[in-house]
Protein backbone atom coordinates (compact mmCIF):
# COMPACT_ATOMS: atom_id res chain seq x y z
CA UNK A 1 0.00 0.00 0.00
CA UNK A 2 2.71 1.79 0.37
CA UNK A 3 5.27 1.23 -2.16
CA UNK A 4 3.39 2.83 -4.85
CA UNK A 5 4.31 6.31 -5.59
CA UNK A 6 1.59 8.64 -5.01
CA UNK A 7 0.09 11.51 -7.24
CA UNK A 8 -0.25 14.39 -5.14
CA UNK A 9 -2.55 16.61 -7.76
CA UNK A 10 -6.08 17.93 -6.48
CA UNK A 11 -7.59 15.35 -9.00
CA UNK A 12 -6.06 12.10 -7.09
CA UNK A 13 -6.56 13.28 -3.98
CA UNK A 14 -9.86 13.54 -4.21
CA UNK A 15 -10.07 10.48 -6.25
CA UNK A 16 -8.60 8.65 -3.02
CA UNK A 17 -11.20 9.53 -0.97
CA UNK A 18 -13.34 7.09 -2.36
CA UNK A 19 -12.80 4.09 -0.78
CA UNK A 20 -13.38 5.35 2.84
CA UNK A 21 -15.95 8.03 1.71
CA UNK A 22 -17.50 4.49 0.64
CA UNK A 23 -16.73 2.25 4.19
CA UNK A 24 -17.73 5.26 6.33
CA UNK A 25 -21.25 5.58 4.01
CA UNK A 26 -21.63 2.18 4.43
CA UNK A 27 -21.17 2.50 8.33
CA UNK A 28 -23.12 4.81 9.06
CA UNK A 29 -26.33 3.34 6.79
CA UNK A 30 -25.73 0.27 8.89
CA UNK A 31 -25.84 2.15 12.05
CA UNK A 32 -28.73 4.02 11.27
CA UNK A 33 -30.54 0.13 10.52
CA UNK A 34 -29.24 -1.01 14.25
CA UNK A 35 -30.48 2.30 15.88
CA UNK A 36 -33.43 2.88 13.79
CA UNK A 37 -34.68 0.38 10.91
CA UNK A 38 -37.73 1.06 9.56
CA UNK A 39 -37.42 4.14 7.38
CA UNK A 40 -33.73 3.97 7.74
CA UNK A 41 -32.93 0.33 6.81
CA UNK A 42 -30.24 -0.24 4.75
CA UNK A 43 -32.56 -1.38 2.07
CA UNK A 44 -34.18 2.14 1.86
CA UNK A 45 -31.20 3.98 2.62
CA UNK A 46 -28.21 2.06 -0.20
CA UNK A 47 -29.07 4.69 -2.37
CA UNK A 48 -27.06 7.56 -0.47
CA UNK A 49 -24.09 5.32 -1.39
CA UNK A 50 -24.58 5.71 -5.05
CA UNK A 51 -25.07 9.69 -4.13
CA UNK A 52 -21.38 9.74 -2.74
CA UNK A 53 -19.64 7.69 -5.02
CA UNK A 54 -21.12 10.29 -7.78
CA UNK A 55 -20.54 13.35 -5.72
CA UNK A 56 -17.05 12.57 -5.09
CA UNK A 57 -16.75 11.22 -8.44
CA UNK A 58 -17.82 14.86 -10.27
CA UNK A 59 -15.75 16.61 -7.64
CA UNK A 60 -12.76 14.39 -8.32
CA UNK A 61 -13.50 14.90 -12.50
CA UNK A 62 -14.18 19.06 -11.53
CA UNK A 63 -10.91 19.42 -9.67
CA UNK A 64 -7.47 20.34 -11.61
CA UNK A 65 -4.92 18.02 -12.50
CA UNK A 66 -1.70 20.35 -12.54
CA UNK A 67 1.46 17.98 -11.68
CA UNK A 68 -0.26 15.14 -12.21
CA UNK A 69 2.09 11.78 -11.94
CA UNK A 70 0.34 9.08 -14.27
CA UNK A 71 1.91 5.55 -13.02
CA UNK A 72 4.81 4.99 -10.91
CA UNK A 73 7.88 6.58 -11.82
CA UNK A 74 10.99 5.06 -9.83
CA UNK A 75 13.15 7.74 -9.62
CA UNK A 76 16.13 5.25 -10.07
CA UNK A 77 14.69 1.43 -11.05
CA UNK A 78 13.39 1.92 -14.68
CA UNK A 79 11.59 -1.19 -16.03
CA UNK A 80 11.00 -3.44 -13.21
CA UNK A 81 9.22 -6.19 -14.20
CA UNK A 82 5.34 -6.24 -15.67
CA UNK A 83 5.60 -2.39 -15.17
CA UNK A 84 6.76 -1.31 -18.72
CA UNK A 85 7.10 2.40 -19.77
CA UNK A 86 5.08 3.35 -21.76
CA UNK A 87 6.93 3.93 -25.23
CA UNK A 88 6.31 6.90 -27.24
CA UNK A 89 5.34 5.65 -31.02
CA UNK A 90 7.15 7.68 -33.99
CA UNK A 91 4.94 8.09 -36.13
CA UNK A 92 5.56 11.58 -38.18
CA UNK A 93 3.35 11.52 -41.20
CA UNK A 94 5.93 12.14 -44.00
CA UNK A 95 8.78 10.13 -42.81
CA UNK A 96 9.59 6.41 -44.05
CA UNK A 97 7.23 4.96 -46.25
CA UNK A 98 8.23 7.60 -48.88
CA UNK A 99 10.78 6.55 -50.33
ZN1 LIG B 1 -2.64 13.06 -10.11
Amino acid sequence: MSDRIRCRCRRCTIRGLMGPGVIITVGVLFLFDQMRGGDFSFGNTYPVILIVIGVISLAAASAPSHGHISGPVPPAAPGGPGSAPPVPQNQFPGQGQGQ
